[in-house]
């Protein structure tokens, strides 16, 4: 029977936070479009982690493991996936949309000569046009930087292959019973194709550092921090809420922080719950990349800036001014 994959992506051996968030997708759009649902795991040794990810709806779990799988690769991890793929007839395969998602998805649905949708932000259920095989999923999709929005569907019998934007997408519900996972696992031949390049070192962001596309808040500044040493003040005021610090490219190009901290067309992709825009002027590219947070903050001293545009609250004034007083009364609510 035909069914959604929904991939549990890990590192270390540890599931991220996206493979909650994409497994919990799966099993609200399996219920809505009458299919089941089944997971995949890859890793070096990650059949512990199933019981986990079972609880939130990924009962059926097909798992490839090994050492060649131990780092993220995409030619070993499309061998494996695709193999998953044929072993449970997958129509519908959900990946999150991060760096290894939008990777390997490319890859798997090239090879699948399947359909792809990157970064959707909203999956419904097409009720109009029902075919032979059923309903199918209508993706929401930004284009053209956030300026316009638009639903796309698969088209003919062949799988579609999509990503989900972080944090978009909520975790389901633990249930108070504990569910276990019925596992399969999965023989991979990896050919000398698939093993042609090597993952030497993976170098890791400073410890206790918050993944940007993770993070639940973020603090971002940007040209009008005016020189690099002022990102202090917007470390502190992330530290007081547990906060991701992020940058605008203006900022990133004066060298002030690294690339890695880039929001934005040219950067990374944000959707926190909660976004502080600490003089940024909002330009179309930054939009691009922030405008799905659910709650935009900006402070800015021009009050025509566009940022106010899209913000839900908005501060006219100067961020050094601002901001401490932000730190300031942050710390006196968090005790
Ligand atoms: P500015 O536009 O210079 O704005 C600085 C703001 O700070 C102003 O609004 C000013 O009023 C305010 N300010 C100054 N002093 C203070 C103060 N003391 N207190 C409060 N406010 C103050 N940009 C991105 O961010 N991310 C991208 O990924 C990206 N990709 C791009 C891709 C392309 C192809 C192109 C062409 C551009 C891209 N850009 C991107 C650049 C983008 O167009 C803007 O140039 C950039 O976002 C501007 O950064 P900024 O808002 O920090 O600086």
């Amino acid at each position: 029977m035909a069914c959604i994959l929904a991939v549990a992506e890990q590192r270390e051996n540890k599931l991220k936070k996206i493979a909650y968030e994409v497994v919990s997708e799966g099993k609200r759009l399996a219920e809505k479009l009458g299919l089941e649902m089944k997971c995949a795991l890859i890793g070096g040794s990650v059949a512990g982690l199933a019981d986990e990810i079972a609880q939130y709806g990924a009962k059926d779990l097909l798992i490839a493991e090994g050492k060649e799988f131990e780092r993220y690769s995409v030619m070993p991890y499309t061998a494996a996936l695709s193999e998953i793929v044929k072993k449970t007839d997958a129509k519908i395969i959900l990946l999150g949309a991060t760096a290894m998602g939008k990777d390997l998805g490319a890859r798997l649905a090239a090879r699948l000569k399947a359909g792809l949708v990157n970064d959707c932000t909203g999956i419904e259920v097409d009720n109009d046009n029902v075919g032979a095989s059923g309903r199918s999923p209508l993706l929401l999709h930004p284009m053209y930087g956030g300026k316009v929005w638009s639903y796309l569907k698969g088209a003919g019998q062949n799988p579609i292959v999509i990503t989900l934007r972080p944090n978009v997408f909520s975790k389901g519900e633990r249930p108070l019973a504990p569910t276990k996972a019925a596992i399969e696992k999965i023989d991979v031949k990896l050919s000398d194709t698939d093993l042609r390049a090597k993952v030497l070192e993976l170098i890791m962001a400073a410890e206790g550092a918050v993944d940007l596309t993770e993070a639940n808040i973020i603090v971002s500044g940007g040209r009008g921090m005016k020189a690099p040493e002022n990102f202090k003040m917007l470390e502190e005021l992330a530290s007081a809420l547990g906060a991701a610090v992020g940058a605008s490219r203006a900022a990133v190009d004066a060298g002030w922080k690294p690339h890695s901290f880039q929001v934005g067309l040219t950067g990374r992709t944000v959707s926190p719950t909660l976004y502080v825009a600490c003089g940024i002027s909002g330009a179309i590219q930054h939009l691009a990349g922030m405008s799905s947070s659910r709650y935009i903050v900006a402070i800015n001293k021009d009050p025509d800036a566009p940022i106010f545009k899209v913000a839900d609250y908005g501060i006219v004034g100067d961020v050094f001014e601002v901001v401490p007083l932000l730190i300031e009364e942050i710390k006196k609510v968090r005790g």
